[in-house]
């Protein structure tokens, strides 16, 4: 099976043989060691000197965790969305009584930093932005180096939706400054689902001290204390198999280097968009913010949606996702994050040469 759906992704076969290792005490020195291990490599693929914590969640629970550690009831934010991901942020915030700004574009286009320097400027009670790095339900990804600097120049905390672009697409945290970013093992890491890792910067410790939405389960001062006082634990049962991954999945990454990982994405990236215009598709994504992770195609009228994608999956063995909310029959996306090679998309795109002349609008 070519799994080509935006999380879960493939995992190489030594990821895969970590996960079959007996279970060990999750309060011993083996996992002390491997947890340690994962936070340091982490912060490497992150960027950052700050925390990285891990959670026993998917990337919505790291999501939910960002917005309860940092925030209070009626703090007002300003949420950028262009997408279906950047309005789930919206409504987590929105049911801890976040006060919500909201300001979206045209899904298929990147947030317009101007209109984002217009909008803080225009309401200095915000407090932090909410933005999406790569809405994988457009293919889109933001340009956060551009975005960065106009939030944290205005003095603002930067929550990053990076689920479907960190260890894929140079995100580096310190250097935008950027205090929470959000990522989850399903997608870019070449790992099951099961984790969330989330950094934190010294400002976002600071809003965190003074953060009063409810919370027990997902929160940080724990996670912390026992990440460093306690060393190498966290608050509650981890998902040990996860962890085993994570780490030997980080130890490739690392050997690899972080320049030719996001090398190979954008190479890989731009020959899944060329050859995609070849078979005579348009994409969906504005292509000077095409994403380098996941790829959407428009059926225009010139194929059915649900019938390619099932065509592919049932003659070609290969799993597309189609559009999300009401890009749903719009469009098909391909993700190329994670463990995926030349081949891969090779393959990808010859099977979508056959499917199309059999799945016709
Ligand atoms: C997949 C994804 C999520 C949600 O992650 P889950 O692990 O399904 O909870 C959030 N944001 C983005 C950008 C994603 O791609």
């Amino acid at each position: 099976m070519q799994l080509r759906i935006p999380g879960p992704t493939p995992c190489p076969p030594e990821v895969l043989q970590a996960m079959s290792k007996q279970m060990i005490n999750h309060r011993g020195k083996e996992f002390e060691g491997i947890l340690n291990s994962i936070t340091t490599g982490l912060q490497q693929v992150f960027q950052t000197k700050g925390d990285v914590l891990t959670l026993t969640t998917s990337g919505t629970g790291g999501l939910e965790a960002a917005i309860v550690n940092t925030l209070s009831p009626g703090d007002k934010v300003l949420a950028v969305s262009i997408g279906v991901f950047g309005d789930r942020f919206v409504d987590i915030a929105k049911q801890f009584g976040v006060t919500v700004k909201y300001l979206s574009f045209e899904w298929g286009k990147a947030a317009d930093p101007q209109a984002i320097h217009n909008a803080l400027e225009a309401d200095p009670q915000i407090k932090a932005v909410l933005i999406t790095h790569n809405e994988t339900s457009t293919g889109v990804t933001n340009n956060l180096k551009e975005i960065a600097p106009i939030v944290k120049g205005l003095e603002k905390l930067l929550i990053v939706d990076a689920v479907s672009s960190l260890g894929c697409i140079d995100l580096p945290v310190d250097d935008l400054r950027c205090d929470v970013v959000v990522t989850a093992s399903q997608k870019g890491w070449m790992v099951p689902p099961g984790l969330a890792m989330v950094s934190m910067s010294d400002e976002a410790w600071k809003a965190h001290a003074h953060a009063s939405i409810p919370r027990y389960y997902m929160d940080f001062t724990k996670a912390k204390d026992f990440l460093v006082k306690r060393g190498g634990q966290t608050p509650w049962t981890p998902v040990v198999s996860v962890y085993y991954a994570l780490d030997v999945a980080l130890g490739l990454m690392l050997h690899d280097g972080l320049a030719n990982i996001f090398n190979r994405h954008a190479r890989l990236a731009q020959m899944m968009r060329e050859g995609v215009k070849t078979l005579g598709l348009s994409l969906f994504a504005d292509e000077n913010y095409a994403s380098n992770t996941v790829t959407a195609v428009k059926a225009d009228k010139k194929f059915n949606a649900a019938k390619l994608v099932q065509v592919l999956r049932d003659e070609y063995d290969v799993a597309i996702a189609g559009g999300q909310g009401k890009l749903k029959g719009e469009i098909i996306r391909i993700a190329h994050l994670g463990w995926v090679t030349d081949k891969d998309i090779e393959a990808v795109l010859q099977a979508l040469a056959k499917a199309l002349p059999r799945s016709l609008a």
